[in-house]
């Protein structure tokens, strides 16, 4: 019978990262050791369900193992057939189950060349405040990050001497290895080390890179933030990470955005609320305040008979919604405030106009 992770855990092929991630808690709290005390059973299988995780929980393990799965076995593999029959429950104990996918998909479509040549993804947080929300920020971001090299432009090669063939793999960037592996000895195809997959090396390299044509440097520069970004929020700038060596795609930045609170207003999207305290005779008898925005004061006319909590739409004073022209709106909640003591005379007043109104 046929073992792969997603038997194992019980979960089918396009359950998503949630239902994977609950399958994994559920049977590895039924199949805890301590449960089992001497069980070996239950102990294998403990061991299966945590491997089984290991592969379905990390997306890039995940992606090699469904590829793997559904095709009729990788090429250079000394011809064994799917991975159907492998039961890898017995390969548990002696490796990492996922380690072995990356060898054995090293040379396979120049995967892992490609991988080792692009630059590094980067991430950077910025914080900005609310107020920036409504117009959008230029935000200056530091890292230091890998950055193509000035002195050979990227290249890699000291300035005047060439680019040749790599002469470990003849250009072609990978290397023929012989490895031995739980399918016995079997021809590997594997990234040519002194090219790194490129198929071509510098012939002097450059000596302030050492070839590498990147270098490590701090760097900073402005980054243009969307209106209307919420907390939370990542941006993604193309080609904004490390570069890559010897000027192959460079990796890519996410901007994490933290917007700071501000203690008036309360953001719900691009809706605006915030509370005013309105006096209780000014609710009773109508009266023009003055209230805060995020784009400023503004007045707001409290009409006759405001009630306690009573919310009053100001339309277009809320923040601009991401990437339309559309604007939200400020909500204000009339706060009316009882006086606790009340003077001789004006409970005198009062209590003539409760009269009045018995
Ligand atoms: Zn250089």
């Amino acid at each position: 019978m046929a073992k792969n992770p997603y038997d194992i855990l019980g979960v089918q092929k396009d359950a998503s990262p949630e239902d994977i991630k609950k399958a994994y808690r559920n049977l590895s709290k039924e199949l805890h050791p301590d449960k089992h005390k001497g069980d070996k059973a239950a102990e294998t299988r403990f061991k299966e369900v945590n491997e089984a995780y290991e592969v379905l929980s990390n997306p890039e393990k995940k992606r090699m193992y469904d590829q793997f799965g559904s095709s009729a076995g990788p090429g250079g593999a000394g011809g064994q057939g799917g991975f159907g029959g492998f039961d890898f429950s017995q390969y548990a104990n002696n490796a990492d189950f996922a380690d072995l996918f990356e060898n054995f998909f090293g040379g396979q479509g120049g995967r892992r060349g490609q991988r080792e040549e692009r630059g590094a993804d980067r991430e950077v947080e910025a914080t900005i405040a609310l107020q920036e929300v409504l117009t959008g920020a230029k935000h200056t971001v530091r890292l230091r990050r890998l950055n193509a090299c000035d002195t050979c432009k990227g290249s890699g090669a000291e300035p005047g001497s060439k680019v040749i063939t790599c002469t470990d793999c003849g250009g072609t960037g990978q290397v023929v290895r012989t490895a031995q592996s739980f399918f016995g000895t079997v021809q590997q195809r594997v990234v040519c080390q002194r090219c790194h997959g490129s198929g071509q090396v510098p012939e002097k390299a450059c000596t302030k890179c050492r070839g590498e044509g990147r270098i490590a440097e701090d760097s900073s520069f402005i980054v243009d933030i969307p209106a209307g970004i919420e907390d939370g929020q990542t941006l993604r700038l193309r080609g904004e990470g490390d570069a890559g060596r010897r000027k192959s795609t460079a990796g890519d930045l996410y901007v994490h955005i933290h917007v700071t609170q501000d203690p008036r207003f309360e953001r719900d999207g691009a809706d605006i609320r915030s509370e005013v305290s309105v006096p209780v005779l000014d609710a009773i008898l109508g009266k023009e305040i003055t209230i805060e925005t995020v784009h400023g004061k503004i007045s707001l006319k409290v009409p006759e008979g405001t009630q306690p909590d009573q919310v009053f739409r100001i339309k277009g004073k809320g923040l601009p919604l991401l990437n339309t022209s559309r604007t939200g709106d400020h909500y204000v909640t009339a706060n009316v405030i009882v006086p606790t003591k009340l003077s001789r005379s004006e409970r005198k007043i009062l209590e003539e106009w409760k009269k009045i109104r018995d």
